[in-house]
């Protein structure tokens, strides 16, 4: 245990990178998926079930927690990771993605974004200020900046609008945050598709300074391809010895292309919310648990799986209580879920320390198009 946020860079292959963020909470192995624990919560999974799939760290959402049940509440209940039983780290976002995209009547200035809850339609404001100051009640380890990630589709002129005031917003978040030992404020690179602007992005938060930087605005609905050729050049523009964090991403396949490009975290609903509609993701690609197919099946989801669903349920099982709308549905397949993008995480570390990720990718590209195993 350490009292200080420091990232230690342990292995490379070609882009790939190996780490640990260490935190007085614990470490963080990298590369790191951040299952999303949007309302103090990963749905479907107690905290502890979720700690056991191999998660370093959650994510928290800023725009939902300070709508309901309010930041000051956490705080006087001791802060987030006592309200909800979750001692590791624990990243909370902005706000600023949210609240464009959920909120109603927003309206934006330079001072920042004020907007009706999309809860009770009361008023709220955000702006880089505040968005510190409930970060800071609710005590979380790794803070992001204030941005504006702009809503697709957006001219040129937009983006770049949009990534300038982001820009200034980030030399206020750092202003705000102020010195706080052991926890960590990351800046949020935005800029679209556009390179230049990537680049000056990247420039303006270098210059400011902080200890880590995340890519803002993909996974969006550009698609995978532009994601990637975002990614082959802007993780080059970040510092080498700071973690770099995709937001919102992604699939099984566009972490591993995000991992090769030389990203170190990532979040998104996807296992757990896939885990809800009947989805599983394993090995050899998605399984839609829904289908006929699985009725009198008694094998495994995935026989080299070690999770509890895996292990110890029937495909027939996790069938029936699926179409019986049966609460552990969502249970077994959100863990299930969970379990594998951890391992996928782990296979990911382990080949990159061993020199063989290239094969690593190779194998998973290959058992993915092999697709779901022959039903009976
Ligand atoms: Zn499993």
């Amino acid at each position: 245990m350490t009292e200080k946020f420091s990232f230690e860079l342990q292995a490379t292959d070609g882009a790939a990178r190996k780490g640990v963020i260490h935190t007085p909470r614990g470490d963080i192995r990298t590369p790191a998926f951040m299952p999303v624990g949007t309302a103090a919560t990963v749905k479907a999974m107690m905290p502890e079930s979720v700690a056991a799939t191999g998660a370093d760290i959650l994510l928290g959402n800023t725009y939902h927690l300070m709508l309901r049940p309010t930041a000051e509440r956490v705080a006087a209940l001791g802060g987030l990771h006592k309200f909800m039983n979750w001692q590791k780290p624990i990243l909370t976002d902005s706000g600023g993605f949210q609240v464009m995209s959920l909120a109603g009547l927003r309206k934006l200035t330079e001072e920042g974004v004020t907007f009706s809850s999309h809860v009770d339609g009361s008023k709220h404001m955000l702006s880089p200020e505040r968005s510190m100051e409930i970060q800071k009640l609710l005590g979380s380890d790794i803070v992001m900046c204030f941005d504006e990630c702009p809503a697709l589709p957006a001219t040129d002129k937009e983006v770049a609008r949009a990534m300038e005031l982001s820009m200034r917003w980030a030399v206020r978040s750092k202003e705000a945050f102020g010195d706080r030992p052991g926890h960590a404020l990351f800046g949020i690179m935005q800029g679209g598709v556009t390179q230049e602007l990537r680049e000056q992005s990247a420039r303006a938060l270098t210059d400011i300074g902080f200890d880590g930087y995340a890519i803002g605005g993909l996974a969006v609905g550009e698609g995978q391809e532009a994601m990637f050729g975002v990614l082959d050049y802007a993780t080059g523009f970040l510092p080498e010895d700071r973690p770099r964090y995709l937001m919102g991403v992604g699939k099984p396949d566009d972490i591993v292309g995000a991992v090769e490009r030389g990203v170190d975290m990532m979040d998104c609903v996807l296992p757990s919310r896939s885990g809800r509609t009947g989805q599983a993701w394993t090995r050899h690609g998605q399984i839609n648990i829904k289908n006929s197919r699985h009725r009198d099946d008694p094998r495994p989801l995935d026989e080299n799986c070690g999770c509890p669903a895996c292990r110890n349920y029937s495909r027939a099982y996790l069938h029936h209580v699926f179409r019986a709308n049966e609460m552990i549905s969502g249970m077994l397949l959100t863990w299930h879920n969970l379990h594998y993008y951890q391992d996928l995480m782990q296979g990911m570390r382990d080949a990159i320390e061993a020199g063989t990720f290239k094969a690593y990718v190779a194998d998973f590209h290959a058992k993915r198009a092999e697709g779901d195993i022959e039903p009976l």
